[in-house]
């Protein structure tokens, strides 16, 4: 069994929206924020293109037939960005709008933020463009079994390990790990994010969420907040969004609002996202919860509140609706989900982001103590990996505020600047640029 909710409300909150004429695309939006930090760490246009762009970009066919008794024929992505820190590593999606242009972004994303949070990985992502939550468990077994025989060659505990992202969790992981140990033997360091009886870490299914709210802590003293006092938005409950939710409201904070992709709902009492979560994952509806007023994705966005936990879609706050939001502070659990114009908007506006590469990076960190873990054949305790956990993202985020405060720039900006320079580093001194 997986430890993860792998109700098809979970499993739909996700990707990256398309973006609309006049947009930019994921990669766009990535490459801005790379050029915006490269352009003031000074880097030459030659290393630029190294470290900007992807090392390998693998593309492969995914035909299953399906209950239908047709033959679905899906495409199946893994962009390894950059291994000059380590094994690549990033997370496999499972969407139809994935393309290789948001895996590239994203594959770049995973190359910064392993960095910026200075554990031993490159960055590399994986996705499927197939409708997770409209197919069976045992078509999701095919089309895994069948993607992790055609990348298996890129993979490996030392060269690329996966992790679950978007519409895909434990049970997935599982299926990946068997996979590649039928073709290479029992390897259980080849995926992270794994069930717990399968050697997975304890405390990594709750990693990302938490870690957005250890930076919702260290955030909290500068704007004046303490959890009390906080009205927190959560936009997107899936395995982030619910995570960070639960353990803020813990900490006495008050959850004003939630949406996932059905619906959105609030409450100025507060809504129980511990009673909520109870309610999805036997089966019910988010806009059936009792006690909550059902209203918009877009009012969600303007409600009154003092932090904003974008943790769905990206590309979800853009130069439409930007200006709406009344959050003092915005703590990025989703990958990408401001562009570039959002983020000018917010920023004028004086609105404090913590940006994905920081903020999400929980996750990550403890799919690190997983490897860790899987190497040793060894367990540690919940509490020693939360306690590891909030060791370094306590790090991450001193020095990502101390560099925004030296550079006078923003915390996304400064991050970058941070997760670049050290892969330029790690590239210079291997002897690549
Ligand atoms: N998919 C997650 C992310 O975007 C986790 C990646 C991992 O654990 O490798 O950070």
């Amino acid at each position: 069994m997986s430890q993860v909710d792998q109700s098809p409300r979970a499993a739909n909150l996700a990707g990256h929206a398309p973006p609309g004429p006049g947009e930019l695309s994921p990669y766009e939006i990535a490459q801005h924020y790379f050029g915006v930090a490269a352009e003031r760490l000074g880097l030459p246009d030659d290393v630029r293109t190294v470290v900007g762009t992807a090392y390998r970009e693998v593309q492969v066919q995914i035909p299953i037939r399906r209950a239908d008794g047709l033959i679905h024929v899906y495409s199946g992505y893994r962009v390894q960005h950059n291994g000059a820190r380590g094994p690549y590593k990033g997370g496999i999606r499972y969407h139809p709008e994935v393309d290789l242009d948001e895996v590239r972004a994203l594959a770049a994303l995973m190359s910064w933020k392993t960095a910026i949070v200075d554990i031993p990985f490159g960055g590399a992502k994986g996705g499927v463009n197939v409708p997770a939550g409209d197919c069976t468990q045992g078509e999701l077994q095919l089309i895994t079994r069948s993607f992790i025989d055609k990348i298996s060659k890129v993979l490996g505990p030392t060269r690329d390990i996966p992790a679950p992202d978007v519409n895909t969790n434990a049970q997935t992981m599982a299926w990946m790990m068997d996979q590649y140990g039928k073709l290479n033997g029992y390897t259980p360091a080849i995926v992270t994010g794994k069930p717990i009886a399968l050697g997975g870490s304890l405390g990594r299914e709750a990693a990302t969420g938490r870690g957005v709210i250890m930076c919702f802590t260290e955030a909290a003293p500068a704007l004046g907040l303490t959890p009390q006092d906080t009205r927190v938005v959560v936009q997107g409950f899936g395995n982030v969004g619910s995570w960070a939710a639960r353990i803020v409201q813990d900490m006495g904070a008050t959850i004003v609002g939630v949406s996932d992709a059905y619906g959105a709902v609030q409450s100025e009492a507060g809504i129980d996202c511990h009673a909520l979560h109870d309610h999805i994952a036997q089966g019910g509806r988010l806009v059936d919860f009792l006690g909550v007023d059902v209203i918009t994705p877009d009012e969600l966005l303007s409600l009154d509140c003092e932090v904003l936990i974008p943790a769905a879609l990206g590309g979800l706050i853009h130069g439409g609706n930007a200006d709406r939001i009344r959050a003092k502070a915005i703590i990025e659990g989703a990958n990408g989900p401001t562009t570039p114009a959002a983020d000018a908007i917010l920023h004028d506006k004086g609105v404090f982001i913590v940006p994905d590469v920081l903020a999400n990076a929980g996750g990550v960190v403890v799919s690190y103590f997983e490897w860790v873990q899987n190497l040793q054949h060894f367990r540690w305790t919940e509490e020693d990996v939360n306690q590891r956990l909030g060791t370094i993202m306590s790090r991450a985020y001193g020095e990502v505020a101390a560099r925004s405060v030296a550079d006078a720039v923003t915390m996304r900006t400064a991050a970058f600047e941070v997760g670049i320079e050290r892969v330029v580093e790690a590239a210079r001194t291997r002897g690549y640029i």
